[in-house]
């Protein structure tokens, strides 16, 4: 037979544990920037020096599964991630990577009529507008001068 009190203090301990990584990686994503899971690591560690790299994708994991955290990825460059609530689409610099989030209301009309048309239901979209930053525009026209 199980013994309750044991339990219940492994359960505490983990969740506990858990809820520890939890604000951690909150708290690195907390300036609202997109961050690879190698970031996100560095600043975790500054205050758990511990923490692994597959401790932060596990963290991330459960994140993502909460709708705490949204990741975004893009053809071949690295996942990132961002501590966001609201649904949003994403312009990417293909020279800095910089990545910007952006609201097209029209897109869910769109989305929508499509995938009914198709007959699919549960749907969902995200759209990434790619092209190069007014920064690196500018970078490249002075470098073209
Ligand atoms: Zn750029
Ligand atoms: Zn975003």
């Amino acid at each position: 037979m199980l013994d309750v009190k044991t339990v219940d203090a492994g359960l505490l301990q983990s969740r506990y544990r858990l809820t520890k990584q939890r604000a951690a990686v909150l708290r690195a994503l907390g300036d609202g920037t997109h961050l690879s899971a190698e970031t996100i690591l560095e600043r975790v560690r500054a205050e758990m020096p511990g923490v692994s790299l597959g401790t932060i994708y596990r963290t991330l994991d459960i994140l993502r599964e909460i709708g705490l955290v949204q990741v975004f990825s893009f053809g071949g460059i690295a996942a990132r991630y961002e501590a966001t609530l609201e649904k949003h689409h994403h312009m990417l610099c293909t020279d800095c990577r910089s990545l910007v989030n952006v609201r097209i209301d029209a897109l869910g009309e769109i989305a929508r009529a499509i995938a009914s048309h198709e007959g699919y239901s549960e749907i969902d979209f995200a759209m990434t507008i790619v092209g190069r930053c007014a920064g690196c525009t500018k970078r490249a026209v002075t470098a073209a001068t």
